[in-house]
């Protein structure tokens, strides 16, 4: 009668969610102020000035064809152009417009590239835990095998002997996210060096190109001196998969892109299978506002200052009380170790004092939780009552 697999994907919901949706009941009885609600990635800083003012621009110059007409199947070629210019002026790289194909967002980016790239049931994906809980759907309505490798718990880098034996004669690729949700760790400069000369090695060995995915919607969202890399100049093979719902906050608008540069082993090849896999999976054409939106605002962000304010605030309070946890340097999430080995049943624990912290089993990795800190500061300051109370369950 229908998909069981698809039923039973719809039928679960995600702990972020239902937390989320926890979240809005539990402020409709106790009030908004007194719920604590660290479960979602919602950015709440603004999306920059540019934005809004690329919006009206837009609709005060150009013909409504231009602006909600369908573009080109890959994105316009304009916007695809002026991507290319920005990554070439600041990563000093040679794009062009056709290494780029436009998206609705980063998780359309790695569903298409992922079937572009699986060839057979056999094929595996291998992804680092803690990772991002969408990417086991996406491998797997890809047709492919998930093969997930533990991070290093003692700094989330990649654990390379760990990923050396999880590399077979059927693995097709692996992705990273750095900056990471939902450790907030960073990729080391070492760490990709490391990586890329594994990669490089095994694909020796297995006389066939392994290909990183490198999926980065939080790329813009580093602390301190952090350096921003460009993963193609450490690994010939990367595609990347980009997204402005962190970097501008625009998480609703569904606008990204793949990025397949000439270096790519077969790169031609994987852009053209990439434009198939975006019409079987009915992504041709991303929003044609946001392409030309996005265009005006490369190089622009949100003010990542304010989640620094938090990270600094967040991360100095829970490690006084006590709490454990790698210092993030980017993307807006704190990974806690969880005061119980069960960390259900420390995030049940924690909504007795109406505090919402996601355990980290969907992520692929158990006893800890993530705080999401795209949130309103006051909040925050509001909510260490509630972390004091539940350390003093322990
Ligand atoms: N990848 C990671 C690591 C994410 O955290 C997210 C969203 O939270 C996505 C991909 C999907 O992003 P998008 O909203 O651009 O589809």
């Amino acid at each position: 009668m229908l998909s069981k697999e698809m039923y039973e994907l719809g039928a679960k919901r995600s702990a972020i969610r239902d937390l989320f949706e926890y979240g809005k009941q539990q402020a409709a009885i106790v009030g908004k102020e007194n719920v604590f609600d660290f479960s979602i990635g919602n950015p709440t800083v603004p999306a920059p000035g540019c934005v809004k003012e690329a919006m009206l621009e837009l609709l005060e110059t150009q013909k409504s064809e231009e602006i909600h007409g369908y573009t080109s199947a890959q994105g316009d070629f304009e916007v695809r152009k002026g991507i290319a210019d920005y990554m070439n002026s600041t990563y000093n790289c040679q794009l062009k417009a056709d290494n780029f194909y436009m998206t609705c967002g980063a998780a359309a980016s790695l569903s298409i590239i992922l079937k572009a790239l699986t060839e057979s049931p056999e094929d595996e994906i291998v992804i680092i835990a803690p990772h991002f809980p969408e990417y086991q759907v996406f491998i797997k309505s890809a047709g492919a095998k998930i093969v997930v490798v533990p991070a290093d718990t003692e700094n989330f880098q990649i654990k390379m002997d760990l990923l050396e034996k999880a590399i077979t004669s059927n693995t097709k690729g692996i992705i990273i996210n750095s900056p990471n949700n939902p450790s907030g760790v960073v990729y080391s400069e070492k760490t990709l060096k490391d990586l890329a000369d594994l990669l490089k090695k095994k694909s020796k060995e297995y006389q066939k190109p392994l290909y990183l995915i490198s999926d980065e919607p939080y790329r813009e969202i580093v602390y301190d001196d952090v350096k921003i890399l460009y993963v193609p100049d450490y690994y010939e093979n990367t595609i990347v998969c980009y997204s402005y719902s962190k970097s501008l906050s625009l998480p609703g608008d569904r606008i990204g892109y793949i990025l397949v540069p000439d270096c790519v082993e077969n790169g031609k090849d994987i852009y053209t299978a990439v434009c198939g896999a975006g019409r079987a999976l009915g992504y041709v054409c991303a929003p044609s506002f946001f392409q030309k939106v996005i265009m005006k605002c490369q190089g622009k962000t949100s003010d990542i200052a304010l989640y620094d304010v938090n990270r600094k605030l967040l991360y100095n309070e829970l490690t006084k009380m006590g709490y454990q946890c790698v210092r993030p340097d980017g993307a807006f999430y704190l990974f806690v170790k969880s005061l119980e080995e069960n960390a259900v049943s420390f995030s049940e624990n924690a909504k007795k004092f109406n505090l919402l912290i996601v355990p980290s089993d969907d992520f692929g990795c158990s006893g800890y939780v993530r705080i999401s800190y795209c949130v309103d500061p006051e909040m925050i300051k509001r909510s260490f009552g509630a972390f004091q109370k539940l350390r003093d369950l322990y």
